[in-house]
């Protein structure tokens, strides 16, 4: 692949990335930021990945999440209901912070990959890849899925002191998703997907 310059993300640095081979990476030589990680038959991995976190991600919402026992009866809540209990309780800007950072961006995310997958698999790009891409790496950082989890886990310590509290099949569910989640990010390359977008299109642009 032809040798292009990026900035850095960091500190503007302007500078060319050379070819690099399997697990290798480029770091700025300024500030230390890597600017990019490369990895054989990422594309390939990043759609694996990013489908079995949307399948985990489905399972995690239809089973019990949390199940509650307290004075000889047993309450379970789902995923849904765990965040809507916060809003029950006047947290409502929780609640639908949680909700949106927990499920509806990484939700937006998947889906906007297995897109951009399915353009790059075609024989032309599908309409709207160059959006679709620039829209997962706006939403990129809005990921919070793992905070979700530290989060309710602390307001668990918290409920235990009241009742008894026991895990439900979907709260494992979503610890597989946040581990395919990770996976997918670690094969989300900024500089490694537009290069495939560039080479697709046939020219040379500069990168986000
Ligand atoms: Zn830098």
């Amino acid at each position: 692949m032809k040798k292009r310059k990026i900035a850095c993300h960091d500190c503007d640095l302007l500078m060319l990335i050379p070819h690099l081979k399997h697990r290798q990476k480029a770091v700025c030589p300024r500030c230390g930021f890597i600017l990019t990680r490369f990895y054989q038959h990422a594309p390939v991995k990043l759609l694996a990945f990013t489908l079995t976190a949307l399948v985990f991600l489905t399972f995690s919402l239809k089973f019990p999440f949390l199940n509650f026992y307290l004075h000889g009866n047993e309450q379970s809540l789902t995923l849904i209901e765990s965040i809507q209990s916060f809003s029950s309780l006047n947290y409502i800007f929780v609640s639908i912070f949680l909700f949106s950072t927990a499920i509806v961006i990484p939700l937006l995310f998947l889906l906007s990959i297995v897109y951009i997958s399915w353009s790059f698999n075609s024989k032309l790009l599908l309409p709207l890849t160059m959006q679709t891409l620039k829209f997962a790496l706006l939403i990129l950082p809005w990921n919070m899925a793992e905070i979700f989890l530290v989060s309710i886990l602390i307001s668990l310590i918290k409920i235990m002191t009241l009742a008894n509290v026991s895990f439900g099949l979907s709260f494992l569910f979503y610890i597989l998703f946040i581990m395919s989640l990770s996976a997918t990010l670690m094969y989300f390359d900024r500089y490694q997907l537009w290069s495939i977008y560039q080479l697709k299109m046939k020219k040379y642009h500069d990168p986000i």
